[in-house]
């Protein structure tokens, strides 16, 4: 067996030690006699794997008690349509459009009611984020929407808007347990967990109490509505069942790493180095505004197509792998979540390093 270096911006590595954990209760969880895979949602056992990852995740997070935790399916595609299906009363929502995902959720949105743009940075090929301090929020709007961290754009919100009053709702996909997030500032704070935490299949979503209403637009499907699943504890239907308990074994993870400040901390110096390093080198350019620069998702260029293929390539033979930029971007991109080590990322800017002097 060789692990390498996986730099996947989602699905993404996972900690070696969750992995092996899932390996050794693979055939059989505690002493139930069955993998968790094979067990029914309804057991005793499953029910405990579930309690104890949502009081976990809620210790991690500090998550307030009239906040409700979420464990629901179809991916942030679905919270796109879910948001505005359930908390869209008067019809009018406010986006800030900070990307591909702003600029989907607003579209999706739109089929449900009137969406203003209030914000964007599609200007400048949405490498910074713009300033949110007094922006012109709709009286009648529902709710302000963000993407927190750009996954494909590599930048992130530093400061929250200013809402002036409305509810905040946030994707945070792509960031979620990467840093201590208050949770009091959001109306829902909503991220699928295949990016940071775990395998594809789950989307947690933490919602104040009151945003859970029976009165959702019309026509909203059972399962779309948060209070069917804020009612039945995320068990109103068959769960991904081994999905939660692989986030659950992460939670636990990242408390014996000592929380989500300390998980921050760590992040920060593994952005730091590769920060550093395309600060000064001649050839790799990081592409955003350094002010707004996510410490998740990292993409960078040489200017130049052919030397990033030549770059990728040679990266991927040395075990560096999926450094590819997003299709809508080129160039490179290095997503480094809580599970890529800092010694990934160290050996990444060797590499980088290397390259740059045998190319340059
Ligand atoms: C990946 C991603 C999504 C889309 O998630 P799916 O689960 O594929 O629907 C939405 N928002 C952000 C920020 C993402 O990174």
């Amino acid at each position: 067996m060789s692990r390498v270096y996986n730099f996947s911006a989602g699905p993404a590595c996972l900690p070696e030690e969750v992995l092996r954990k899932c390996a050794e209760e693979m055939l059989e969880y505690g002493n139930s006699g069955m993998s968790v895979m094979e067990m029914s949602h309804r057991s005793k056992d499953f029910e405990a794997i579930l309690d104890t990852a949502e009081a976990d995740l809620r210790e991690l997070v500090g998550i307030p008690e009239n906040y409700k935790v979420l464990f629901l399916q179809g991916g942030g595609n679905t919270q796109f349509a879910m948001v505005p299906m359930n908390l869209m009363k008067n019809r009018v929502a406010d986006y800030i459009i900070t990307g591909q995902w702003a600029k989907k959720a607003a579209a999706e949105a739109e089929i449900y009611g009137k969406v203003n743009r209030i914000a964007s940075s599609a200007d400048k090929t949405f490498s910074y984020i713009p300033d949110c301090s007094d922006l012109p929020v709709s009286p009648d709007a529902d709710y302000v929407y963000i993407c927190q961290n750009n996954t494909i754009y590599g930048t992130a919100f530093k400061t929250l808007p200013n809402t002036k009053g409305k509810d905040l709702v946030s994707d945070v996909s792509s960031m979620l347990l990467s840093e201590p997030m208050d949770v009091t500032k959001y109306g829902v704070v909503w991220g699928g967990v295949q990016k940071n935490v775990g395998p594809a299949g789950v989307t947690i979503v933490i919602i104040r109490d009151d945003l859970i209403r029976e009165d959702v637009l019309p026509g909203t499907p059972t399962m779309l509505k948060y209070k069917t699943h804020a009612d039945n504890k995320s068990l109103y239907n068959t769960p991904p069942c081994w999905n939660i308990y692989v986030c659950g074994l992460v939670f636990k993870w990242l408390k014996e790493k000592g929380g989500l400040a300390a998980m921050k901390a760590v992040n920060e110096q593994k952005a730091k180095i590769l920060y550093d390093y395309l600060d000064q080198s001649a050839m790799f350019k990081g592409t955003v505004n350094p002010a707004d620069r996510s410490l998740m998702n990292v993409p960078f260029v040489t200017g130049n197509e052919d030397l990033d293929k030549k770059f990728i390539a040679e990266a991927t033979k040395a075990g560096f792998k999926n450094l590819k930029g997003h299709r809508t971007v080129g160039g490179m991109r290095a997503s480094i979540y809580n599970a890529m080590p800092i010694e990934g990322v160290q050996a990444l800017v060797d590499f980088m390093t290397a390259f740059e002097k045998e190319n340059g």
